[in-house]
């Protein structure tokens, strides 16, 4: 038995979604350019698909998962549901005026003519908020409605807002936090669930791992017992002795988030010679 799982054929969701397979360990370099490829190295069968037909085919069961964006799940509505989100993919979901108007809330885009590819999400916060709104929907270039006459307002998928910016527009409200999610199938076969479980088990130690480095310092030993208190770590530091007397190494792991403050502490502590290491995987 093989998981089924789709991922994007190309696109902004294709890299990242190869990229975690290699990082988990699974081989498929053969047939990238086919429909789909087996792993050599991995109960696991890939389909590559536009990502818009993701969720049908998880839904169907001709794939029994897929990795695909939050907001194309949500769009879909699919009977299909939400296993764990990837960390990749990000973006968000969000309205956009002309620059020079001044948007005053969710009542702006009453009787505006908004120009989405999210017609249902659109829909959705529009109810929400009481709005009656006339949606137009457009498959891509959403952007450029504006500019021709086709609409007042879009409703796109921004990140850097670049695209809108160079469109004369400016992002007024966000309606979804997007990234990619690993999706399943309803009722997932009893035998296929163990390699599932066996693939997010991978896929959170690599996402563990890119979170952490590994730090190693030398410190005097007169230091040690602040330099130990300050330190996070999974356990507790490993102490080395140096060769030179009075002298240890110190190993930990640390979270990049508060590295760069905990660095200047170690410093202020006597700390030398520290060395941040990116950490591969890391099994809890
Ligand atoms: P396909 O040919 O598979 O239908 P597409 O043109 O619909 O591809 P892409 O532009 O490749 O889709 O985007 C795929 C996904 O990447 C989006 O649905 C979204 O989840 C995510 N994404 C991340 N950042 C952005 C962004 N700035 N703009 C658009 N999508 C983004
Ligand atoms: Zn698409």
């Amino acid at each position: 038995m093989r998981l089924k799982l789709a991922i994007q054929k190309s696109g902004r969701l294709n890299q990242d979604s190869m990229q975690l397979l290699k990082e988990c360990g699974i081989d498929i370099s053969n047939g990238v350019n086919q429909l789909k490829a087996d792993a050599s190295n991995f109960p696991i069968e890939v389909f590559f698909l536009r990502d818009d037909d993701i969720p049908q085919y998880v839904q169907d069961g001709v794939a029994d998962i897929g990795f695909v964006g939050e907001n194309v799940v949500y769009e879909k509505a699919k009977k299909v549901e939400v296993a764990y989100a990837l960390g990749f993919g990000k973006c968000r979901l969000s309205f956009a005026i002309q620059k020079g108007e001044e948007f005053t809330g969710p009542q702006f885009l009453a009787g505006k003519k908004i120009a989405t590819s999210y017609p249902v999400l659109v829909q959705q916060y529009l109810d929400q908020h009481q709005i009656k709104a006339e949606i137009h929907e457009i498959s891509g270039s959403v952007e450029i409605a504006p500019g021709i006459g086709l609409a007042d307002v879009v409703c796109d998928l921004v990140s850097s807002g670049s695209t809108l910016f160079m469109n004369g527009l400016k992002e007024a409200a966000t309606i979804l936090n997007s990234q990619a999610v690993l999706i399943k199938r309803n009722n997932l076969p009893a035998e296929l669930v163990p390699i599932l479980e066996r693939l997010l088990f991978r896929m959170e130690s690599v996402k563990k791992a890119k979170k952490h480095k590994y730090v190693l310092m030398n410190a005097p030993n007169a230091q040690l017992d602040k330099i130990i208190e300050v330190l996070p770590g999974m356990k507790s530091p490993t102490i080395v002795p140096l060769a030179t007397a009075g002298w240890s190494s110190v190993h930990t792991v640390i979270e990049e988030a508060d590295f760069w403050n905990l660095i200047e502490q170690l410093k202020t502590l006597g700390a030398e010679g520290i060395l941040v290491v990116p950490i591969e995987k890391m099994i809890l």
